[in-house]
């Protein structure tokens, strides 16, 4: 297959925290594979910015570190990343102090995209914003990108959402949530949108139940004192799953546009029910294995956090009323897998004795590992002797169907980097979607907070708490299982 990389406009991208933990393994990365691919053109410039002491050749030597370290050995090629190394400088600033501002802007070049990733922490964005623009340096077409967490509640993203729009109109603000950025993520709108077969019966008369889960192997170890003040609820469900579940449960937009779209999951969030207490199961994973619990890697003997949680949610408008939606992410689990299942309802009459094998359709997205998707259905089972039914499944991995072109799809980070040169809002949050989604997520934290209620304890390498098995059985369903 032809491959469709399309170079962007040249651009001036200002790293903050160019020397930090996500810069090395995500960001810097990513350009270089972009760079690589042809997309990023040779007129742009990559500008590091942290506190440290360090010179261009010392900013470049960390570039280079960071790219023999995260980029793959087949795209390593010395003549290349040379050439990467001379777009990169670096200028030492400390966003909160005064030295170092009139040097970044002595560096940015007019008639070149000009973009700001703020990879800090949050508590640094307002001092950063503030300074690029009274210092001249952000111009009313310059683009920032902001990093997650984006608030830890209602009130603290209102306050971060009102300090940058003193300084930078909406339109120009890029919120990441590198969920957005995967494949399969926007092939959740391309196969909702763009084929008749799924819209018609994506709907409660049809669909059963939908499942999202986001399982991983590792513990909080060696950040556990961060995690702590957030678990499971703040780190992926308000943002990442809510997202997720945006994007299956939105009505179509008119058109695939960055309002259009936003629109529409701003709608869904909006129509969330309150969460009961009886629908929601926290855990947190217990010692074994040769490793800590959570309470030891927390370093908090006291700690209430959920590492893990399991929740049914209900959509209250025409599309979604009486279908669940069951939502679980956790850490330390069986296996490392994230996937959505849209799992649909019986045929309203079956001509077929269901002791003979009969399953309901599901339509199975996975997100990590090997990207795609796969439809259930049932056939009947090969060979003589009557009518058997066997569920098989129509396997849609995208390496297979696509070829090379499939196999190497680009990670989300590097893909959103890009929309921000494109100033593609699409796959980014808007301020008033995330607000609405701690309007959300707000009450029910209080809930468990105000009960006082502890998190269950869940074996490593489980599926999670025994009370997360009942919230699906006590419907009548289970979850799917955790594999890779
Ligand atoms: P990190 O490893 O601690 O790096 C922080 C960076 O900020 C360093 O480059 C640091 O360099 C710089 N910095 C700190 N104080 C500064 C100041 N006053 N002025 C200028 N620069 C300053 O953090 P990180 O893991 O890269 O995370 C960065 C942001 O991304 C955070 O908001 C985090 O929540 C978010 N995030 C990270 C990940 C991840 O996988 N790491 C994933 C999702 C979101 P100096 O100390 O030299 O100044």
């Amino acid at each position: 297959m032809v491959s469709r990389v399309i170079p962007v406009d040249a651009f001036d991208l200002v790293i903050f925290g160019g020397t930090g933990d996500l810069a090395k393994r995500k960001i810097l990365p990513g350009l270089y594979r972009r760079f690589w691919a042809g997309q990023m053109p040779a007129e742009s410039r990559i500008i590091g910015a942290a506190r440290a002491d360090l010179d261009d050749a010392g900013f470049r030597k960390l570039v280079a570190d960071a790219i023999d370290e995260f980029v793959s050995q087949d795209k390593r090629d010395e003549a290349m990343i040379a050439q990467f190394l001379e777009r990169i400088s670096y200028v030492s600033i400390d966003a909160t102090g005064t030295g170092g501002w009139d040097q970044l802007k002595a560096m940015m070049r007019s008639g070149v995209v000009r973009a700001f990733y703020f990879s800090v922490a949050p508590a640094l964005f307002g001092a950063i914003a503030e300074r690029l623009s009274s210092n001249g340096i952000a111009d009313s077409e310059s683009r920032i990108v902001v990093e997650k967490p984006f608030g830890r509640d209602l009130a603290s993203a209102q306050a971060l959402n009102a300090t940058l729009a003193a300084h930078f109109a909406e339109r120009q603000i890029y919120r990441i949530d590198h969920y957005l950025g995967k494949e399969t993520v926007q092939n959740l709108m391309a196969v909702r949108f763009a084929n008749i077969l799924f819209e018609p019966i994506w709907k409660a008369q049809y669909i059963d139940h939908v499942q999202i889960t986001v399982a991983e192997t590792v513990g909080v170890e060696g950040r556990g004192a961060y995690y702590d003040k957030s678990g499971a609820m703040r780190d992926m469900v308000q943002n990442h799953m809510m997202q997720l579940l945006c994007l299956i449960a939105m009505e179509p937009p008119y058109h695939f546009d960055p309002n259009a779209v936003r629109d529409e999951k701003l709608k869904v969030i909006r129509a969330l029910d309150p969460v009961a207490p009886q629908d929601i199961v926290r855990g947190q994973y217990l010692a074994g294995g040769g490793q800590g619990g959570y309470i030891e890697h927390s370093e908090n003997p006291a700690s209430r956090t959920e590492s893990y949680i399991a929740m049914k949610v209900h959509i209250s408008n025409w599309r979604w009323a009486g279908t669940p939606f069951y939502l679980r992410t956790g850490k330390r689990m069986r296996a490392r897998a994230s996937e959505i299942a849209i799992v649909f309802k019986e045929p309203p009459h079956s001509i077929f004795d269901h002791a003979s094998g009969w399953r309901e359709n599901q339509l199975v997205i996975r997100l990590q590992p090997n990207e795609g998707m796969n439809l259930m259905v049932m056939i009947k089972e090969p060979g003589p002797g009557g009518m058997r039914l066997v569920q098989v499944p129509l396997d849609m991995s995208f390496a297979d169907a696509l070829g090379e072109e499939g196999a190497d799809i680009p990670d989300a980070y590097e893909r959103l980097i890009m929309d921000v040169i494109r100033g593609n809002q699409t796959l980014f949050m808007r301020g008033d979607e995330v607000e609405a989604a701690w309007a959300w997520a707000d009450p029910i934290i209080e809930g468990w907070e105000g009960r006082g209620e502890k998190p269950q304890g869940y074996d490593p390498g489980s599926s999670g708490p025994d009370d997360a098995l009942m919230l699906m059985h006590r419907d009548g369903r289970r979850w799917r299982e955790i594999r890779e």
